[in-house]
């Protein structure tokens, strides 16, 4: 993230002192940097400039409203995987023109609401959807535009909890059953196929399996307008993956140029649903450091945020970066940085060499993605806020939840 930089060894996102916001706002707190989230959208526009495309934000990377409102706002589209995202992107001010609907358990009154409000199509993920669909969109008296997803068996070399596109995994139907299965939508009346899409996995490094799905898509795309079915789009779904430690991340520019060679003579629209690598280096979370715990093994630092602000670590065993948010002359000594839950999963990073004292503040990096939109009140403990600085502005985009609130909606017996 080059928004992020130090200035007399305090630690700055763009314009603003991280210890000030701390102060101002207290701690957890999810800090974006507006710029961040510009360029990498911006990166994405260029770099698949040559082909007609629509970049839909996976909304469940980050899905606080200003947030969708700034994509909007560049011209974005959505991949949504719930009602909940549609209420929200709609909120922000999202085009429901651009929505796709993702996800393997759409419930009926939420393809009802995707259906009223127009969405650009459906990604369906197995037979009994498809009729299901049918049925509503019967009901509705409107014409359901579906796409298929389809599993094109490659792997995707990430984290297994992240890999969607091998054969044992839930999503998606097997791309060997496409054919039949766009016969069948084909013949069923409230239903308008459009496209095609996949989504093999996250945080790929790699740039050769999303290549290799490409190409597999693209044969099946022919194979199926040899039958007369054609298609509008071709949805080739996230997945690019973002430095968080020491990896490579895969070169968009050359992403770019693949997916331009192999659709060079086509008609069909390229669509991408990119998530974390439009979010994830965009914020991080800043964190107080409560107690310090020598040990004889291992010294501890107890800090104010949780794997329920932050989950991917518990979740995944995933690295964060964290740095001292104002650097100190001292010798840094090693640490597991920890928060105070009552889980030993509660961990936000191992054997990490800081100069920190009782007190201080941390930032947590590269947590803009898959951070606050996974975080929840474990241990009752409200969420944190959330700020997007541009510039020198501070926007707080949600206040922090407060114990009261967490409580609203219970009653005794
Ligand atoms: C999660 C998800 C994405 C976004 O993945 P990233 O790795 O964050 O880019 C895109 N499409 C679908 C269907 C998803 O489930």
């Amino acid at each position: 993230m080059n928004t992020l930089h130090r200035l007399d060894g305090r630690l700055h996102l763009e314009g603003v002192a991280l210890d000030t916001l701390a102060e101002r706002f207290g701690t957890p707190l999810y800090v974006y940097s507006k710029a961040a989230l510009e360029s990498a959208y911006q990166a994405y526009a260029q770099a698949f400039a040559k082909t007609p495309h629509l970049i839909c934000y996976a909304v469940k990377a980050n899905s606080s409203l200003a947030i969708l409102n700034l994509f909007a706002r560049l011209g974005a589209g959505f991949d949504i995987v719930s009602g909940g995202e549609l209420m929200r992107v709609l909120a922000a001010g999202g085009d429901p023109g651009k929505i796709v609907f993702s996800g393997v358990g759409k419930t009926a009154d939420e393809m009802r609401a995707a259906l009223k409000a127009g969405i650009l199509c459906f990604n369906v993920e197995s037979v009994s959807e498809l009729h299901r669909l049918n049925r509503v969109a019967g009901e509705e008296g409107r014409v359901a535009p579906v796409s298929f997803r389809v599993n094109p068996d490659v792997d995707p070399k990430t984290h297994p909890y992240i890999s969607t596109g091998l054969k044992e995994n839930k999503f998606g139907v097997p791309i060997g059953d496409a054919p039949a299965l766009y016969r069948l939508a084909a013949g069923l009346p409230h239903l308008k196929i459009t496209g095609i899409d996949c989504h093999i996995g996250s945080q790929l490094t790699d740039l050769s399996p999303l290549a290799d799905a490409a190409k597999r898509v693209l044969a099946l795309v022919d194979t199926l307008s040899k039958e007369g079915i054609t298609l509008h789009h071709i949805d080739l779904g996230g997945g690019v993956g973002i430095r968080y430690n020491d990896e490579t991340p895969p070169d968009l520019e050359a992403y770019g140029q693949t997916l331009a060679a192999l659709f060079a003579g086509r008609h069909e629209k390229l669509l991408l649903e990119p998530g974390r690598s439009l979010v994830g280096n965009a914020g991080l979370l800043l964190t107080r450091v409560e107690y310090l715990k020598p040990g004889e093994d291992k010294n501890f630092a107890i800090v104010d945020a949780a794997m329920n602000d932050l989950m991917r670590p518990a979740l995944y065993e995933a690295y964060h970066g964290i740095v001292a948010v104002n650097q100190k002359k001292a010798a840094p000594q090693r640490y597991d940085i920890v928060g105070p839950i009552c889980e030993t999963g509660d961990f936000i990073g191992f054997a990490r060499d800081l100069a920190i004292d009782e007190g201080d503040l941390l930032a947590i990096l590269s947590a803009g993605a898959y951070g606050m939109s996974m975080a929840s009140n474990y241990n009752s403990r409200p969420r944190a806020a959330e700020i997007l600085i541009d510039r020198n502005e501070i926007h707080v985009i949600r206040e922090r939840e407060t114990q009261k609130g967490l409580m609203a909606g219970e009653r005794l017996i």
